[in-house]
């Protein structure tokens, strides 16, 4: 019997099983994946701060360092977001994590898939089609984007139809006709339907891929020829053999519930990701960290404190202060917790949820508009007389305004947590 099962060694599972070990508990994982971290369903950008939150080390799978992030209008002017980060080898910090999991402790298993999960009276029995694989007394549930394993527990996963297909090529940076900046290019367009096209700079390769409910591929060949002025075909193997890479990415927000009784739901499994950048490395690797905080406090090595980074009831003020206290109380149990805390993060509030869809709904001219009025800035230096001109001349954008300030403060969450 062991202590905690992980299923999946994403960075979400990768997370939760390294901490875990690291606290002494025995652990074991699976990952369907031949080897963790290949494929790579990413476009392979990532944020500092999600290093400075998880505590966790750059390694040599960090490639670029790249200054923010710029947000490009149909017109081509940009409002930026400017979280510095770097361009990764995913496969590299994928294996990372989980390599490190394994020599804190983890038993490993890589080409197994769980496909069936039940509990008896000590805990959980993990099977594939081969018969059983483990026993533990708590389980991780990390199964990246398609829920199985977390609707065989009782809770509600993603739904299948709700998820957004991501697609992506590498072209070596002499075959294209394109700037090489250092910032992570967003270019959003209706042309893009509820999504974007991002050109992410490597060291001699662009990543170049897109988002979008339908027409992923048409519209990224429209951006290679259109906007690179190369073929989709001229697109370079990726190191590890790959002519294109890409996947489903949550775009609807988080799950109802993010735990049962011994049982937690982190990552993507979660619906965690962005719902403006779709990135959810970051978010990931923090739910696997919370949800570890939890278990440890459940197998009665930890307490139910939340690390420093995260935002607890100290940082919110007035009414608000008591009813967080009571609703994070150490004595609670520790699956209640850590839902309760999941549920208090800004990157889970429906409202953001809510808030960052709007830009998805914009047309060209108001997408060009508000390129027209950032003109380069960072999104938090709204240049408040530019923005009156803009109005005055176009005065059916006034009854927008409260929609693109709503806009405004999703950003802000996005630029901290978005990658
Ligand atoms: C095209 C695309 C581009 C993206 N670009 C970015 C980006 O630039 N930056 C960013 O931060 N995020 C990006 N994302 C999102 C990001 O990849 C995910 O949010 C992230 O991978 C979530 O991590 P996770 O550990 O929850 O899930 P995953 O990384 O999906 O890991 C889940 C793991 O579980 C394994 N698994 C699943 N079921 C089972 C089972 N039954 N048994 C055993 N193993 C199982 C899988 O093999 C997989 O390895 C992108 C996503 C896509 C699709």
């Amino acid at each position: 019997m062991y202590d905690v099962a992980v299923v999946g060694q994403g960075p979400a599972g990768g997370m939760a099983a390294l901490r875990l070990s690291e606290a002494g508990h025995s652990v074991v994982s699976f990952d369907r994946k031949k080897r963790v971290g290949d494929p790579v369903h990413c476009g392979e950008g990532l944020g500092k701060i999600a290093l400075k939150h998880t505590g966790y080390p750059v390694g040599d799978w960090a490639i670029r360092e790249v200054e923010g992030n710029r947000i490009r209008m149909p017109n081509g002017k940009s409002v930026g977001l400017m979280s510095p980060g770097y361009s990764v080898h995913r496969w590299g910090l994928d294996q990372s994590i989980s390599d490190d999991a394994v020599e804190a402790g983890t038993t490993r298993h890589e080409g197994i898939r769980v496909t069936k999960v039940n509990r008896d009276k000590d805990g959980w029995i993990l099977s594939s089609k081969d018969g059983e694989l483990a026993k533990a007394k708590q389980l991780v549930v990390a199964e990246g984007r398609v829920p199985n394993i977390v609707t065989q527990i009782g809770l509600k996963g993603n739904e299948k139809l709700r998820l957004l297909p991501g697609l992506q090529y590498k072209f070596k940076k002499d075959d294209v006709d394109f700037p090489d900046t250092d910032y992570f290019d967003f270019y959003i367009d209706p042309r893009y339907a509820d999504g974007y096209i991002w050109v992410f700079p490597r060291n001699d390769i662009f990543n170049v891929g897109i988002v979008a409910t339908n027409g992923a591929k048409a519209g990224l060949d429209y951006f290679c020829k259109e906007h690179m002025s190369v073929d989709p075909d001229k697109r370079i193997e990726s190191e590890i053999g790959h002519r294109q890479n890409g996947g489903l990415i949550p775009r609807d927000g988080p799950i109802p519930f993010f735990s049962t009784k011994d049982a937690y739901v982190v990552g993507d499994a979660a619906g965690l990701t962005n719902p403006i950048t779709k990135g959810g490395v970051h978010v990931g690797m923090l739910s696997g960290q919370y949800a570890a905080i939890a278990i440890q406090n459940e197998l009665g090595t930890g307490e139910l404190v939340p690390p420093s980074h995260s935002v607890n009831c100290h940082e919110l003020r007035g009414q608000y202060w008591e009813k967080c206290e009571k609703a994070l109380h150490p004595d609670l149990e520790s699956h209640v917790w850590y839902d309760r805390i999941m549920k208090r993060q800004p990157w889970t509030q429906q409202k953001f949820v809510d808030q960052s869809k709007l830009i998805y709904s914009l047309d060209k001219r108001i997408l060009n508009l508000i390129g027209e009025i950032y003109d380069g800035n960072n999104y938090s230096k709204l240049p408040w007389l530019k923005m009156l001109g803009v109005l005055i001349k176009n005065p059916d954008l006034l009854p927008m305004a409260g929609k693109l300030l709503k806009i405004k403060s999703s950003l802000k969450v996005t630029e901290t947590y978005g990658w």
